[in-house]
């Protein structure tokens, strides 16, 4: 048992603040449960505050939140870095982690809250990540996390916790079957196949069968002197979404402001890969990342920090994939600052729209979403 728990820990230091007379400047950062033995601790540690209409932001116990996902029961799951960042030194120039001899991060990187609340509900992964990336949640609640420093895929079961998948080799990049470089993210299917977008470093899509055997891949990188630009191009696929309705498998091409939807292969007769439908257009910018909402037919998206004068604004973006109309919202006009967006997920009857915004103060936003009619339910 560990003497103090992170919150006695904290009334601790502020007694002991007060009585020194120091004024201390709370920051709303990273505060990290190094307990051991009490896995629930530091749930009072994530605040909510709430601003009326379904919004709040979520911050407190975790570090940089590179992803979110919503589990088939509605509970919400962040991943989170802990102390570790990514910065210009953390990689060399053939993409190898340099930060291997601090270890892994100690803090549980996964996180469960209550999608009402935010009240801490579960956490799991300590001592194992270094640089989490991609949070995936399928529809038998299968976690599955990309580790950008380990160059690797993981697929952890539910109940027992255990890896049920481990995919590339830890810490070595590369660009064959058995090796990813940087990958970013993860899509299931209803039968267990999924997808990578490798990512970082690579230009493609892979597809692997429910085992984790290798089928296809598709992409290649874009060259943008190349005009027009090849279809199936790809600079840094940051994000993927399934949408079984159209059979199709769509990719944030973050670096190229655009996204495009491939056939997915999941009737069978039709082999994956085939360039079916690109999205594009001038305020989507930089796409970090998407997500598809079943019940209302649509596709969520989420731009990011721009590097021009011209950046656009952050905005959330809803898709009508039937017409390609784009209707964008800016929270910032709604008084909401979101600096960073990574990642994006919809509750599960598209209610609510969640944002994980990585840095530099570690947010998860909830929105109401304007599309959501309860009357068609
Ligand atoms: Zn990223």
């Amino acid at each position: 048992m560990a003497i103090l728990s992170p919150v006695t820990f904290t009334q601790w230091v502020l007694i002991v603040a007060a009585v020194m007379g120091l004024v201390c400047a709370v920051k709303d950062g990273a505060e990290f449960d190094e307990n051991e033995e009490d896995v629930d601790a530091g749930a009072d540690d994530n605040k909510v505050e709430n601003r009326g209409a379904g919004v709040w932001p979520l911050r407190g116990a975790f570090g940089d939140v590179s992803s979110v996902a919503v589990h088939p029961n509605g509970e919400l799951f962040l991943l989170h870095r802990g102390p570790n960042a990514w910065l210009a030194t953390t990689f060399n120039e053939s993409n190898v982690y340099q930060e291997f001899e601090r270890g892994p991060i100690e803090a549980d990187v996964l996180i469960g809250v209550s999608p009402n609340t935010g009240e801490e509900l579960h956490r799991w992964g300590r001592n194992r990540f270094y640089l989490p990336h991609g949070l995936t949640i399928d529809a038998d609640g299968n976690f599955w996390i990309t580790d950008v420093a380990l160059h690797q895929v993981f697929k952890v079961d539910p109940v027992s916790l255990e890896l049920t998948l481990t995919l590339g080799e830890a810490g070595v990049p590369g660009s064959d079957k058995n090796h990813f470089c940087k990958p970013t993210d993860v899509a299931v299917t209803s039968t267990g196949d999924f997808f990578v977008s490798d990512g970082y470093c690579n230009s493609r899509i892979m597809k692997f069968d429910s085992k984790g055997n290798y089928l296809l891949e598709f992409g290649r990188p874009s060259d943008p002197s190349t005009i027009p630009a090849p279809a199936d191009g790809l600079n840094i696929p940051h994000s993927l979404a399934l949408i079984p309705k159209y059979d199709l498998i769509c990719v944030a091409n973050r670096e190229d402001e655009k996204i495009q939807c491939f056939t997915a292969g999941l009737q069978g007769d039709v082999s994956a890969g085939q360039m079916v439908q690109q999205i594009a257009h001038p305020a989507l910018s930089r796409v970090f990342a998407i997500d598809y909402s079943v019940p209302l037919n649509k596709l969520y998206a989420v731009n990011g920090v721009g590097f021009s004068l011209e950046d656009k604004p952050m905005s959330i973006f809803s898709i009508d994939l039937a017409s390609n109309a784009i209707s964008s919202w800016n929270p910032a006009e709604d008084g909401v600052d979101m600096v960073a967006p990574h990642d994006i997920a919809l509750s599960p009857n598209g209610q609510y729209i969640f944002v994980a915004d990585m840095a530099p103060q570690p947010t998860i936003w909830k929105f109401d979403n304007s599309d959501y009619d309860p009357r068609k339910e």
